[in-house]
């Protein structure tokens, strides 16, 4: 499908994202250093389209006018093609927001174009705090010394880092090459947010891995490496109804108890409490 989340119908302003209660996606730049062929927007990014000054009043009208609206996630496209100014003006204007607690920037420049992470970026983002960043790393190979760097930078100016992965068939599906992944995000400070499930976006079948493929990467790093390292495997659900956490089979109920499995195979019994 074009747009199997159903973006387009849950977008109130264009450029503006309302699925969840407390939150907007912003999408606030339709260009990215890299065109990726797993893109899950690729029906916009690398198009042209209206970004100018109106469509952004409109979004942060809307947004000033929700109250509910507590965190603001600034996404495209990649936020961080625009240049610092016209980022500024758009922080400026949602801190203005006094609901607005939280803003998040998804970003992938950190792996394509790490020399965009300059000090004049990360002193403008700074005064914006609470900022979040979360990055887009898929392969140990992306972690090279220029995007540990721009890493670095970022966390040094106290933005936490987060980092969304994409599971792809032939790239990544591998618990040995997810475990090595994790375990170098942490080691640039970069905390694992996300593994997504590729969405069912034309022109990206190629990519696809069967969920139980997804599920024993999870196995792989639960228990064998720091819990730090484990993101949650996410599935978003068509027509916009969200992102589901998928877990392996850890735990079977048995009448009163509960069977769990532990991260080498033992099962244990654990007594619940009894219901009244
Ligand atoms: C992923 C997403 C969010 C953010 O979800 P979190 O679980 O809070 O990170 C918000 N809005 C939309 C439309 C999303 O796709
Ligand atoms: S950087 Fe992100 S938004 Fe841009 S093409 Fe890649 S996946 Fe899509």
């Amino acid at each position: 499908m074009e747009d199997p989340l159903d973006e387009e119908l849950l977008s109130p302003v264009p450029g503006l994202i309302h699925r969840y209660p407390d939150r907007v996606v912003w999408l606030v730049s339709s260009v990215c250093a890299v065109y990726c062929r797993f893109c899950m927007r690729k029906r916009r990014v690398g198009c042209t389209e209206a970004t100018g000054t109106g469509t952004r009043q409109a979004a942060l009208a809307y947004i000033a006018n929700h109250p509910e609206i507590r965190d603001v996630i600034l996404s495209g496209g990649d936020p961080l093609l625009l240049e610092d100014d016209a980022l500024e003006e758009i922080l400026s204007g949602l801190r203005r927001i006094p609901h607005v607690e939280i803003i998040r920037i998804g970003t992938r420049t950190t792996v394509t174009l790490p020399e965009r992470i300059t000090t004049g970026l990360c002193r403008m983002l700074k005064k914006f705090h609470p900022i979040y960043v979360n990055t887009h790393f898929n392969h140990p190979k992306e972690i090279t010394a220029a995007s540990a760097r721009a890493c670095a930078r970022l966390a040094d100016a106290g933005i936490p880092l987060g980092n969304q992965t994409v599971l792809l068939k032939g790239i990544n599906d591998d618990p040995q090459v997810m475990k090595r992944l994790m375990q170098l995000l942490l080691k640039i400070r970069v905390k694992p947010y996300y593994l997504h499930q590729m969405d069912l976006v034309r022109g990206t079948a190629h990519f696809r891995t069967s969920i139980d493929r997804g599920l024993q990467i999870m196995e792989g790093l639960r228990g064998h490496t720091s819990g730090l390292a484990s993101p949650y495997y996410a599935i978003d659900l068509e027509g916009g109804k969200g992102k589901v956490p998928l877990l392996p089979e850890y735990v079977r109920r048995d009448d009163d108890s509960l069977l769990i499995r532990s991260y080498r195979g033992e099962v244990v019994r654990y007594r619940d409490v009894e219901k009244s």
